[in-house]
């Protein structure tokens, strides 16, 4: 049976598969009844299957030859979100929602795993089908750590993201940085309370900490290259509790984001430069900071050579060829993680159709996408498996 016929005897299961973990969304390392589903489902698509993490799960298919080994990832988690949709298979976990497309995408590796693992005899190599945990606080790295990308060592990882932003059906890839790095930060400015009718016996850290939200905006384009995106922005600030007090000190949250190496000699690091002019600013003003940053982590860059790979097979699989864009987004992703270790290609999959009202942006409550953009996902992933593993690149 040819590889579309097989993947259209399976959509039915294919649609079902993904709205029973749609109704049953699970919170990242949560993923209990997610993850037993799929161990049963690889179980019975016959491949060895482990589970790396508590909810973590690897199967493996060998093919006939010895080769490289491809990483093909899904991820897992649901998002504390109350979902506000009218779907038949809504969320039944109050307070949690699949609104980021993890559903579909553990689908669509489930229905790919079991159609690849009957084609044995034309993989050289072997495809380690990967459902990690926590993709939203940035899990992929434990899983490197736990040893995802060895026995056998992987060569090379690919993933795919569902994205309503772009119409069903068209695939957004292209080679270098195609998701954000980032550093999530708190930045504690210190001054000295007292009366606001005798603000000069003391140090006002509200009035530093707006020169401070001013003068950062100017990294952006002042001191990096603007083809070079980056973005800092504020999303928590938070000081005093009553209109004639000066607060002794203002928190202010944000992100800085990046869609590049920070590496990069050519580039000024966004970072430092942050934390250079929050201390001038906070000096000329007899102030005193604290920076922490609670996570941070690279941008995604993909690999040239799987990116090609993966394109090919796009332009085999899609019949328009102009819904093969080139796509960037300022999202953070941790599977940079990955792509950082093994060449690595991760790419979007059109799931946005206005008429079907699934054009809500990701981590929306009505978010949803459309289902006609699973069958492509099922079969970019075989294509590219099989292409990586044909021994002809
Ligand atoms: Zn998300
Ligand atoms: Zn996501």
């Amino acid at each position: 049976m040819q590889i579309k016929e097989q993947i259209r005897s399976l959509e039915d299961e294919l649609r079902q598969i993904r709205r029973d973990f749609h109704q049953n969304p699970e919170l990242g390392c949560e993923e209990y009844r997610t993850a037993e589903k799929i161990y049963e489902y690889l179980k019975t698509s016959e491949m060895a299957v482990k589970r790396i993490t508590e909810t973590g799960i690897v199967g493996l298919i060998e093919g006939q030859a010895k080769g490289r080994t491809l990483m093909l990832r899904a991820d897992m988690d649901a998002l504390p979100v109350e979902e506000m949709t009218a779907l038949p298979y809504k969320s039944r976990n109050p307070g949690k929602m699949h609104a980021c497309g993890h559903d579909g995408h553990c689908a669509m590796l489930l229905v790919a795993g079991k159609i690849l693992s009957k084609m044995r005899d034309r993989i050289q190599g072997n495809i380690k089908l990967v459902f990690q945990p926590n993709e939203e606080n940035m899990f992929a790295k434990h899983l490197i750590d736990k040893g995802v990308l060895d026995t056998p060592k992987v060569d090379a990882a690919v993933g795919i993201h569902l994205m309503t932003a772009l119409q069903t059906g068209q695939i957004g890839i292209q080679a270098g940085p195609v998701m954000a790095g980032m550093h999530v930060f708190k930045l504690t400015v210190c001054g000295r309370g007292g009366h606001t009718g005798f603000p000069q016996d003391s140090i006002d850290p509200i009035l530093t900490a707006a020169a401070i939200i001013q003068a950062v905006q100017s990294i952006q384009t002042r001191e990096i290259n603007v083809l070079k995106p980056t973005l800092i922005v504020f999303g928590r600030i938070s000081a005093g509790t009553m209109s004639n007090i000066i607060p002794e000190k203002v928190v202010l949250e944000g992100t800085i984001r990046y869609l590049y190496d920070l590496d990069d000699a050519d580039t000024a690091n966004p970072c430092e430069r942050f934390e250079q002019i929050v201390n001038s600013i906070c000096r000329a003003h007899r102030a005193s900071y604290e920076i922490e940053y609670a996570y941070h982590h690279p941008a995604v860059i993909n690999d040239s050579g799987m990116v090609k790979i993966v394109s090919d097979e796009a332009q085999k699989l899609v019949k328009e060829k102009e819904h093969i864009i080139p796509y960037v987004t300022m999202i953070g992703e941790d599977f940079c993680e990955y792509a950082k270790k093994v060449p690595s290609a991760f790419y979007f999959l059109g799931a946005g159709n206005k008429k079907k009202q699934t054009d809500y942006p990701h981590h929306h409550p009505r978010f949803d996408f459309d289902e006609d953009a699973l069958p492509i996902g099922v079969e970019m992933h075989i294509r590219t498996a099989l292409s990586y593993l044909s021994g002809q690149h």
